[in-house]
């Protein structure tokens, strides 16, 4: 077989290569841009109901970009972070560190401090914006990273002594005169300007920065829009499922692409409204689609479990959920189908994304009303594919082999990396160490993760990342971390421990509970042992000394079973 195509082509011209991301969101019109009605607002605040307009944000970004400018010098090229949960002036902190000519390195809130102290110095941050409620963390990594503390600034309103807030910076900025001059893009630089850093471990090894240009999520935004546009242009508006003035539940976290280009960007220029959640709990959600009449969701694996199993679910009327997609790890055909009753007034289906894709590239048709239960889509237009085998050869339809993808949105590679970049981006594909199956009609499946990586709730966890953490603990002497397949959470981190010999004596429950401690004291709560930890005489290996993972995480499903 061949390299497959999606079913419509996109022409590259459509996607503008000389604008920023915030010139794009708050500047510019598109053909496939459609018009907001008016009194649709960009975003409303989950506790309180505010809603916020684009002119207010507008105003924000530029009162935020001012301060940056004439308080702390941001300006070009200058890597700013985002320490936060979602909260309505995320996304103006981004647009104002894009009018500057920065970029933005993103961070799971929940981190610690040697968690966010790699990505400080890796991206050589400038300034750390943190919400109060992770601001003792931000500290600590900031001082760990060289960066002084009157360089944390306060995402939300909360006063700390000693430390500013973007709102008082916004009142600031905006009681000044411009200190800054927009950053504007000469034809083609969109394609090499970096916007953001967001982290991946790629098909092995620990996380990398990936080095997201402007024009990879421009491009995924336009993408999406054609999508869409193709699978609705046949029908009339009120048949529609996606219309401007809907609202949709923006509960997956910001910092990761999925939340910030599909939820945020996408959401926002498709003319919709964002109801923002700060933190996800089910119970909110269910509130917030009652509260808000939620048309749209964008969800992972183990709300959709929830969803499906809890008793809550059908205390509420779900009943305004007209799409509800889903991906970032695999949903069965079964839990698909367990959703669609739960849900059955609405179209349900998967996307498959990457961060080094920035982000989606398969998307479920919405001809098909409930896409094609346990397919991860289509290829959107744009993108090409290449289903690889271990051979080298392409597989034909119904054989596994790798995913290789090109898409427009493809990023540049892994920050000040090029070993890594070499092994994943090769001649304009990445390659997604996820294996696949295509069938007849273009429906990619799923159907095995030959990469390292484990997908904790939908998180990354490097197995690499908690092995070198493993490894420095004095009773051990070798360790592997493999994915033990999990209903909610899909995988959880399991640890195969060589004992140093020292120890081999030792009480296994005491040594298991130690080290379960030792990784869940500095690593956020997805990378904690949950799958356990499992004492072995020796670590299979190949000849060449490269861990055998294969074999451990056949072992873990046995474990699973005898359990
Ligand atoms: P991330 O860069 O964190 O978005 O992780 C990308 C990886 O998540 C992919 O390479 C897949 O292993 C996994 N993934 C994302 N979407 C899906 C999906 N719909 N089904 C299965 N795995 C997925």
């Amino acid at each position: 077989m061949s390299e497959i195509l999606p079913a419509r082509s996109m022409p590259l011209e459509i996607i503008p290569d000389d604008v920023t991301l915030a010139q794009f969101m708050l500047d510019r019109s598109h053909p496939y841009r459609p018009t907001r009605p008016a009194g649709v607002p960009w975003l409303i605040e989950e506790s309180t109901g505010r809603a916020v307009a684009l002119e207010e944000i507008r105003e924000r970004v530029f009162g935020l970009a001012n301060a940056l400018s004439f308080k702390y010098g941001i300006g070009e090229n200058d890597v700013v972070s985002l320490f936060s949960p979602n909260h309505m002036d995320y996304v103006v902190a981004v647009w104002a560190v894009h009018r500057l000519g920065g970029a933005l390195t993103l961070s799971n809130p929940a981190f610690m401090a040697d968690e966010l102290q790699h990505q400080l110095i890796e991206t050589k941050v400038k300034l750390v914006i943190a919400h109060s409620l992770s601001l003792e963390v931000a500290h600590t990594a900031a001082a760990l990273s060289g960066i002084s503390s009157d360089r944390v600034v306060i995402l939300d309103d909360a006063e700390k002594p000693g430390t500013l807030t973007v709102p008082s910076l916004i009142r600031e900025g905006l009681s000044q005169k411009a200190n800054f001059v927009e950053r504007r893009l000469a034809p083609g630089e969109g394609k090499t300007k970096i916007a953001f850093f967001c982290f991946s471990s790629g098909t092995t090894g620990k996380p990398k920065a990936v080095v997201i240009q402007h024009y990879a999520p421009i491009a995924n935004i336009l993408q999406l829009a054609l999508h869409f546009r193709i699978h609705e242009d046949y029908a009339p508006w009120d048949q529609r499922r996606n219309r401007p003035g809907d609202v949709h539940l923006a509960c997956l976290p910001f910092f990761h692409v999925y939340g910030l280009i599909f939820s945020v960007h996408y959401y926002i220029f498709a003319a919709m409204s964002l109801v923002v959640v700060p933190k996800f709990t089910f119970k909110g959600m269910l509130e917030g689609i009652v509260r808000y009449k939620i048309t749209h969701l964008a969800l992972v694996p183990p709300q959709i479990v929830l969803l499906c199993k809890s008793p809550e679910t059908k205390k509420y009327d779900l009943s305004s959920v007209r799409v509800a997609g889903f991906g970032a790890a695999p949903v069965s055909a079964e839990l698909t189908n367990q959703l669609i009753a739960v849900i059955p007034q609405a179209v349900t289906g998967q996307g498959f994304g990457m961060t080094e894709l920035a982000t989606l590239t398969l998307m479920f048709p919405l001809e098909a009303r409930h896409g094609i239960p346990g397919s991860a889509g289509r290829l959107m237009p744009g993108c090409v594919a290449k289903v690889v085998k271990s051979d080298g050869t392409l597989a034909k339809r119904g054989e596994p082999g790798e995913f290789v993808i090109k898409s427009p949105s493809v990023a540049l590679g892994y920050f000040n990396n090029p070993t890594a970049t070499a092994e994943t981006f090769v001649d304009g594909w990445v390659r997604s160490g996820d294996e696949v199956i295509v069938d007849e009609e273009d429906n990619f499946f799923i159907v095995d993760r030959l990469k390292e990586l484990i997908k904790v709730r939908g998180f990354q966890v490097a197995p690499a990342e908690l092995e070198a953490h493993l490894l420095a603990h004095p009773s051990v002497a070798d360790a592997c971390v493999v994915g033990l397949p999990d209903e909610y959470s899909g995988e959880v981190p399991l640890a195969f421990v060589v004992r140093q010999p020292k120890v081999a004596s030792a009480n296994p429950e005491d040594l298991r509970a130690e080290i379960k401690k030792y990784v869940a004291d500095t690593k956020v709560y997805y990378k904690h042992l949950v799958g356990g930890v499992e004492f072995v005489d020796e670590i299979p290996k190949t000849p060449s000394g490269k861990l055998l993972r294969r074999v451990l995480k056949t072992r873990a499903k046995e474990i699973l079973a005898e359990r």
